[in-house]
């Protein structure tokens, strides 16, 4: 049976290249970036380079580049350290956010921060005006992320960049979605703070880069060694460095054919489901607003009523194809997304999606093999049901 993997929204196989780029720096070229050494001196010349690629990308100078654990740990830094230094109360987000945003400003309602929510449109789209509504003298930073890991969905992030700076106040975008797949430079999108994931760019996992403008109000979160100008105590991960710069410069060279590869994908996806199950299927996004690797669907019964999103993915699992559903399972019960929740989708439909996430070593004929599975695991759902 083959593996179909429509799930690089979660993370992403590591490139070829990119794993023969890492290689000399676990073994040979092992030294700690920061020994006086030869082979310390070694890693660092290498993460320097790093470096400096990661910033050219982007449209940053070589020092605003923070290396730091993934997406997860730069959300945290980058709230975290503005909220630190502006001293202010207020951080504006939306409920779309990631839990790496939404959880963390949660949290730091112990310590008197208040999270001010702007809500989406029924798109799922967050308009840079209600955003400038929100700010208010307290706000310490705005964070809106520029795709939605679930939706797809793209906000304006340079109209909501402007909005903030003529307020004066920093904005931080996790562009971890978007960076390799969309063009992202800071100074054309007006971002100070950035986080990027190498796993979701077919880079490592465990590796990811806080961007961080050299004239944003920023605090350190994390403590230790005089790492990272002393931003970012802790040894340097020289292989996951190496190998999120040379992932994100693989992307880079290839992201306009990547970008076609997706939305012949996606058209085929669209067309075949909506011949296969013309009644069945709503999308949870409008193709028109996403980015083309990311589908998010719900499937119904003949009722009308929502399949259960569960079964199905265990269903597709069973035929060796990897997808992701909108529910997560919180102590024991299976709860809608915040994100499908967020956009207003009914409990029921929200449990029934399905998010398709392709990749650039998706095909054609595993998109059909897919929509036939769908079809054969759809008919048997009913038969037991
Ligand atoms: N933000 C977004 C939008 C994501 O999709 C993810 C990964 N699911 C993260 C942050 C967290 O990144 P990491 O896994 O590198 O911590």
């Amino acid at each position: 049976m083959q593996t179909i993997y429509f799930d690089h929204a979660a993370t992403t196989p590591l490139d070829e290249q990119v794993f023969e780029a890492m290689k000399p720096y676990f073994c040979e070229e092992f030294g700690n970036a920061n020994s006086a050494h030869q082979l310390g001196n070694n890693a660092k010349v290498a993460v320097e380079e790093a470096r400096e690629k990661i910033a050219q990308f982007i449209g940053a100078e070589p020092a605003e580049i923070i290396f730091t654990s993934g997406g997860t740990e730069s959300d945290n830094a980058a709230i975290k350290g503005a909220v630190a230094a502006t001293g202010k109360t207020e951080v504006i987000t939306s409920p779309l956010e990631h839990h790496a945003v939404l959880h963390t400003v949660e949290a730091m309602k112990r310590s008197g921060v208040k999270p001010v929510y702007v809500e989406p449109d029924e798109r799922g789209i967050i308009s840079a005006q209600k955003v400038a509504d929100a700010i208010t003298e307290r706000t310490a930073v705005v964070s809106i992320m520029h795709v939605n890991n679930e939706l797809g969905t793209i906000n304006p992030i340079k109209e909501i960049a402007d909005v903030c700076h003529q307020r004066n106040v920093p904005f931080h975008s996790d562009t971890v979605q978007s960076v390799g797949k969309l063009p992202v430079d800071v100074n054309e999108l007006g971002i100070d703070l950035l986080s990027i994931s190498g796993h979701k760019i077919y880079g490592p996992k465990g590796i990811g880069v806080l961007y961080m403008r050299h004239t944003t109000p920023w605090m350190p979160w994390m403590h230790g060694g005089s790492q990272e100008r002393r931003r970012r105590g802790g040894t340097l991960n020289v292989p996951g460095i190496i190998g999120l710069a040379k992932a994100l410069e693989l992307c880079e060279e290839h992201r306009e054919e990547h970008t076609r590869h997706f939305k012949n994908l996606r058209s085929r996806m669209v067309d075949g489901l909506q011949s296969k199950f013309p009644e069945a299927i709503s999308m949870n996004a409008d193709c028109d607003d996403c980015v083309p690797h990311i589908l998010n669907m719900s499937l119904t019964d003949d009722d009308g009523n929502g399949v259960d999103g569960e079964m199905l993915l265990l269903n597709l699992d069973m035929e060796g194809i990897c997808v992701s559903n909108g529910s997560a399972c919180t102590s024991g019960a299976v709860e809608p997304s915040h994100v499908l929740a967020g956009i207003g989708l009914d409990e029921h439909i929200a449990n029934s999606s399905i998010r398709i996430s392709f990749g650039k070593n998706n095909t054609e004929p595993q998109v059909d093999y897919f929509l036939d599975k769908l079809q054969e695991v759809v008919s048997r759902m009913k038969a037991t049901a």
